[in-house]
């Protein structure tokens, strides 16, 4: 049968992939096969982000790449979407007219209205079972996960968010707290593990807050009744706010078998005049009986955070109390970033801190966090952990990533039985860890397996590992 395609770019946090991933459905009921290059499809979507001026920038840029495509091929939809498309919108039209349409955060579902009636207006390339397999979401601009995509499904919980940090934008461009009833998360999550989900990722602006509307839980009791679909063998989350862990709540989750023992907790700062300038609604202390809640229910648990460097008014000694909570080796992992200004945003107007002085303060923290990452990596080498794979790696496609339970990314040489089919019905793989970086681990597939809880079959070694071991 004759089919259109679509390739969707992805930027941005996983808000943004469960954003895509419910585009990418909507195309395939549609009829769409998904194209790994914008080059070869009819419809191509950017869905953007607008968190830091360089993502904007980004968008910007990809944008302008677009042009030429839709010159050379008139009939090509160009559409933008994300929170770059909610704030810009009026501009965007003016400085970029090639593109056709630009769909908010809050109109997803139009947008798929919209990809559905375009779909008649295309048919020109063969649907093949290979390439109705694809699906291009991801975190990257190249955004191919292949056949092994399906493996996590996204389910977001929430939208919005009612904390205005002063640094964010979040609220103003995605709106207030908006939480879906818990009976539509159970049925999408349920539909993702039919569908072949080894893992749900819970997504929300502030995840933990979450309450169903018509008072049928919290976000405790959200997490309980999804670990309960069949199948279902990893439970993640994604993003939440220290406040709104309670010391039960936590409790809870640590009764839950798939939850990994790998806890985002962003700080932002260590210091308490800086975590009041950005209206956290936390101080250092409460933050960290919140973390040894995390060590006392999920002993060995891998904390991850986020930090905001040189944010308005941040003076040395406000720095530094943020460089010896990282030195104190407490993070296995944190994203770092240098303030960015963001308009419309309360900060946006304060006295801004020097760019040199932020940099160089940000250069500090990713040395000494980058170490402590490097040695909590490096206690895994010579072990063997197993490890979901997540698909064909971004930087070489002749290997393969991996995501360990506590969220470590593992990048292995592609086994020499390796097919991609195979692979992705026997998507857990024991992988023997041989090196260490500051991203993650390198290491070597031992085994792999159907279902978490099973012992799995050998892989066996390469004729080059063998020779090398
Ligand atoms: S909690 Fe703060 S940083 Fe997070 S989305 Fe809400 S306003 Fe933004």
């Amino acid at each position: 049968m004759p089919v259109a395609s679509i390739y969707i770019e992805t930027h941005g946090c996983q808000m943004n992939e469960a954003d895509s991933q419910y585009i990418a459905d909507r195309a395939a009921s549609a009829g769409y096969a998904v194209a790994e290059r914008a080059e070869d499809a009819n419809v191509v979507i950017l869905n953007t982000c607008t968190v830091r001026d360089n993502a904007e920038r980004r968008a910007y840029g990809r944008m302008g790449h677009f042009k030429s495509l839709k010159t050379a091929h008139p009939s090509l939809r160009l559409v933008v979407t994300g929170c770059l498309a909610e704030q810009d919108r009026d501009r965007m039209q003016r400085i970029a007219p090639h593109v056709d349409a630009v769909f908010g955060t809050s109109e997803l579902a139009q947008l798929g209205d919209a990809i559905t009636r375009w779909r008649e207006e295309f048919a020109e390339t063969e649907l093949t079972e290979e390439r109705a397999l694809r699906m291009p979401i991801g975190g990257s601009p190249d955004c191919v996960a292949g056949a092994f995509s399906p493996l996590r499904g996204f389910v977001t919980v929430q939208r919005g968010c009612s904390y205005y940090c002063t640094f964010c934008i979040v609220p103003q461009v995605r709106g207030r707290f908006d939480h879906r009833p818990m009976s539509e998360v159970l049925n999408e999550a349920h539909q993702r593990v039919v569908e072949g989900a080894r893992e749900i990722m819970l997504v929300g602006q502030t995840v933990n807050a979450y309450r169903d509307p018509a008072q049928d839980g919290d976000f405790g009791r959200l997490c309980s009744r999804v670990a309960q679909i069949p199948g279902l063998e990893r439970l993640t989350f994604i993003s939440p706010h220290p406040k709104d862990f309670t010391r039960e709540m936590l409790r809870g989750l640590s009764q839950i078998p798939q939850i990994n023992s790998r806890i985002h907790l962003p700080l932002q700062s260590a210091s308490d005049p800086m975590l009041r300038r950005m209206n956290r609604k936390y101080t250092f202390a409460q933050y960290m009986e919140k973390a040894a809640w995390i060590r006392e229910f999920f002993p060995g648990a891998a904390i991850t955070t986020d930090f905001i460097v040189g944010f308005p008014g941040e003076t040395e000694w406000d720095f530094q109390a943020t460089l010896e909570c990282v030195r104190s080796g407490m993070f296995a992992n944190a994203y770092m970033y240098i303030y960015s200004k963001r308009r419309g945003t309360p900060a946006a107007h304060w006295e801004q801190v020097e760019p040199a002085v932020a940099s160089e303060r940000h250069a500090r923290l990713a040395e000494a966090q980058n170490a402590v990452a490097r040695a909590f990596h490096d206690t895994k080498t010579g072990t063997e952990v197993r490890a979901l794979v997540q698909g064909v790696s971004k930087k070489d496609r002749s290997k393969l990533a991996a995501k360990t339970l506590d969220n470590v990314t593992v990048i292995v040489s592609q086994p020499p039985d390796y097919e991609e089919r195979l692979y992705a019905s026997e998507p857990w793989l024991d992988i023997r860890i041989d090196s260490a970086h500051k991203w993650g681990c390198g290491g070597t597939v031992v085994r792999r397996a159907r279902r978490f809880a099973d012992r799995g079959s050998v892989v066996k070694p390469s004729l080059i590992n063998l020779l090398t071991a």
